[in-house]
């Protein structure tokens, strides 16, 4: 059976929103287009500005280099901060080296940031729930005392902290989270820690808990599910990790050459999502894909989204 056969067996493609871009990736993703425009290239960028292979890779075609060290940026270049937030220490190493900072950390994480400092200065001990790999627990846990936090990355770490001679607990967590996963990890926290404090509003971004209804309610309608996004982004991840755990057989892909047409045997129903760092372009590309046969293509809107966060006043 050729490629093509197979895909004609699928009768419609679920485009489920909100996918694909959030507020502060957007923000993020202009920040660098406006400096690119205001100052030329090469325009230093430090780690990838969001997690999209694809993004990275249309920057780096106009000039824009991506490092991981200050010291890799000329001294008196500028240097553009990623979305997921950096620890104070770059800030300073990035000041002594005389590199001019534009910071486009994402206003939500950097909300989480301050809470930290809030927390350590008014004597709670913190526990923080993310991915240890991930930039932004670097950048959050940066901003405290090594003695004032521990980071957890899930239940199994939860269940081996002793905190018994901690007064004051509160848990803290990165925006990009499993939301159910992280509520098994809190409701255990709570009873293992009655004091523990929750901060007022849960850290846990709009964006990702937007995006994880939407694929809930899609896993309910389809037979399969396509997140677009990379490896690299922690919220991709998390669709594809909840698509299964609905039951859906869900695929994470970067593009349309990760896709094996055997996933689509026996699906006449696909849903398509997309983390919150993958371009809108990226999940055309793959509908297109994917739709070749001239499949239908179904908007469906589970929850509205209309946030946007402005750029800062100075880029
Ligand atoms: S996923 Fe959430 S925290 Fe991360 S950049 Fe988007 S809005 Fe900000």
């Amino acid at each position: 059976m050729t490629n093509k056969s197979k895909v004609q067996k699928r009768k419609i493609i679920y485009l489920v929103k909100p996918r694909g871009f959030c507020a502060g990736v957007k923000r993020a993703v202009e920040i660098v287009e406006v400096a690119i425009r205001k100052y030329g290239v090469p325009l230093y960028v430090r780690h990838q500005i969001v997690h999209n292979r694809r993004v990275v890779a249309d920057f780096e075609k106009q000039g824009v280099v991506f490092v991981e060290k200050i010291n890799e940026v000329p001294k008196g270049a500028k240097i553009i901060f990623s979305a997921h937030g950096s620890p104070p220490s770059l800030y300073k190493e990035a000041l002594q080296r005389g590199l001019t900072i534009i910071d486009a950390t994402c206003p939500l994480v950097t909300k989480v940031h301050l809470e930290a400092k809030r927390y350590e200065k008014e004597g709670y001990f913190i526990v923080y729930l993310g991915d240890k790999d991930h930039p932004e627990p670097k950048g959050v846990l940066g901003e405290i005392k090594a003695s004032s936090a521990v980071l957890i990355e899930n239940l199994e770490d939860a269940k081996k902290l002793t905190l018994s001679d901690k007064k004051k607990i509160v848990i803290l967590t990165q925006t990009t989270l499993s939301f159910d996963d992280t509520k098994e990890i809190v409701i255990y926290l709570q009873k293992q820690f009655p004091h523990l404090t929750l901060p007022p509003a849960f850290d846990i971004c709009y964006a990702t808990q937007n995006r994880q209804e939407a694929v809930k309610a899609l896993a309910k309608m389809v037979d399969v599910i396509l997140v677009v996004g990379s490896r690299e982004s922690s919220n991709s991840k998390r669709l594809k990790d909840l698509g299964i755990a609905c039951g859906r057989p869900t695929y994470l892909v970067d593009d349309s050459s990760q896709i094996k047409e055997n996933w689509f045997e026996n699906a006449d129903k696909v849903g398509v999502t997309a983390g919150a760092s993958t371009p809108d372009r990226l999940i055309s590309e793959i509908v297109q894909y994917i739709r070749k046969s001239g499949v239908a293509v179904e908007e469906l809107e589970i929850i509205h989204e209309q946030i946007s966060f402005a750029l800062p006043i100075k880029i």
